[in-house]
Order: C-alpha cells, then structure tokens, then sequence
C-alpha cells in the first residue's frame, strides 16, 4: 500500500452507514467494520478528525416535516449525533484506538467540549478526535460541522464517506449512462446544485481551500485506498 498523501484528514460519515442493514439506529457489528477502517487508515500515519451525522437517529427536517418546530427538532438531531460519536468511540476503543469526543453541545458527564488546542494536543498524541453535534446551532447540518471542524484543524482534506464512489452528473441509481467526475471544481458542484454536501458545507471548503474527497465507505479497505491515492473517488477542489 503506497503511503498516505495526506497528514490530517477529517473523516465525515453520514449516521446511516451506522446502520448496517438495519432500517434505524446502530448496528454495533457495522459499526465495528468503520472502526477497524479507521484504524487501518491511522495506521498508515494519518491523524484523523471524525464526525459522524445523525440522519439514522434523528433529522431535524424530518421531525418538521411532522409539525415539530424546526430549532427544538435539530437539537434532537444533534443530540443523536453525539450517540453516534459514542458508539464509534466505544468500537474504536475496543480495537485499541485511543479516542476523544469533543460536542459541540458541552455534556461534561460523557464527552469534553470542542476546544480546538485540546484537540490539537488530541492529536498529537496519536488519538482520533470526533467531533460531535455539528455546529452546535440548529438550521445547519453535520456537513457544515465537519467543513468547520476541517477548516479550524487545518486537515488536509476533507473525506466524505457515503454509499456512491463519487459526484456523478446524473444519479447512477436512476441513470446508467451517469458520468462520474474524477475531479470537479467547488463552484460548478454549487452552480449545478449536485448533491455532494450541502451549499454552506461546500462553500466554506471552498473559501479555505479544503479538497473534500468523495468516495464508497461501504466496500471494506476503500477508505484506505482512497487515502494512497488508489481508491475510487471524486475530488472536489
Ligand atoms: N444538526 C443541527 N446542527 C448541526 C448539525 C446537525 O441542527 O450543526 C441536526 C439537524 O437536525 C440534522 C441532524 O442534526 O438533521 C443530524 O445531522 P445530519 O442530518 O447532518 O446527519 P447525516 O445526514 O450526516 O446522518
């Protein structure tokens, strides 16, 4: 395996590949397998940021959807956020990974706040740091968190694990002739509105020069092949 390209990545994973193939919530064996991804890749020597989203918990928009006032249903949102960021700490654990949590939300009983020299310190002593309950403001999601916590930890890039192997013009699902990009520039992602992250998340990369780097979590080892430049991928810069 070639060497890593990359010093400092944050790793951003949407809740629903927590998962598994359960219909809700976490799945403790598939949360595992991310582990010991997580692991291989800091293996290699990277320093690794992770922030997990809650979309297998909790949205936000979903509770409004139902009559839920928008700002009370995203602190839920965030709140299932922090679940996740403490199952992944406990699988990371059980593999030998030393972790922090930092929420954005301060919970002293069960994670520390977000205090960036802390979690450089994290860092530098070889711990993986998730970050958890975004930004810690309703209205926005765990990819804007994630742009944020990349850009205030100057990674190198920003990883965005998700169930395609990267930004296509169409939908693969629907479209077979879909062409996927290799390499796409932040404003035409903005200016065709493709789903990669949200306009905000993508926008803040973009303005700090931040390359997010698209790509499958779902099949086993990409995540590290993907880091020595060997994976299939989209690049956006
Ligand atoms: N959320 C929020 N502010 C943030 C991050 C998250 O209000 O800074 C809420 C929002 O309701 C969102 C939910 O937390 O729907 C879960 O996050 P997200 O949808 O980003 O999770 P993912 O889709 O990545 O699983």
């Amino acid at each position: 395996m070639a060497q890593p390209q990359y010093k400092r990545v944050l790793l951003k994973l949407s809740g629903e590949v927590l998962m598994g193939s359960q219909p809700f919530g976490i799945d403790p064996e598939f949360v595992a397998e991310m582990a010991a991804e997580v692991k291989a890749a800091k293996e290699s020597g990277l320093e690794i940021c992770l922030v997990i989203g809650g979309g297998n918990i909790f949205r936000g928009m979903a509770g409004a959807a139902k009559g839920m006032d928008r700002a009370q249903a995203d602190y839920m949102g965030m709140l299932a956020t922090v679940m996740n960021a403490l199952a992944m700490q406990n699988a990371l654990e059980q593999l030998g990974v030393p972790t922090r949590v930092q929420s954005a939300i301060e919970m002293d009983k069960v994670c520390e706040p977000v205090i960036r020299r802390r979690a450089e310190r994290h860092l530098e002593k070889g711990r993986v740091v998730i970050f958890a309950a975004g930004v810690g403001a309703p209205y926005f999601t765990t990819d804007s968190g994630a742009a944020l916590r990349a850009a205030e930890m100057r990674c190198d890039a920003l990883l965005k694990g998700t169930s395609v192997d990267g930004v296509y013009n169409a939908d693969p699902k629907q479209d077979p002739a879909a062409k996927r990009y290799d390499t796409i520039d932040y404003d035409t992602v903005l200016a065709d509105n493709l789903k990669v992250m949200d306009a905000s998340a993508v926008a803040l990369c973009r303005d700090n020069k931040i390359p997010i780097v698209v790509f499958s979590i779902r099949e086993r080892g990409n995540l590290a092949r993907v880091l020595a430049g060997q994976g299939v991928q989209t690049i956006v810069q």
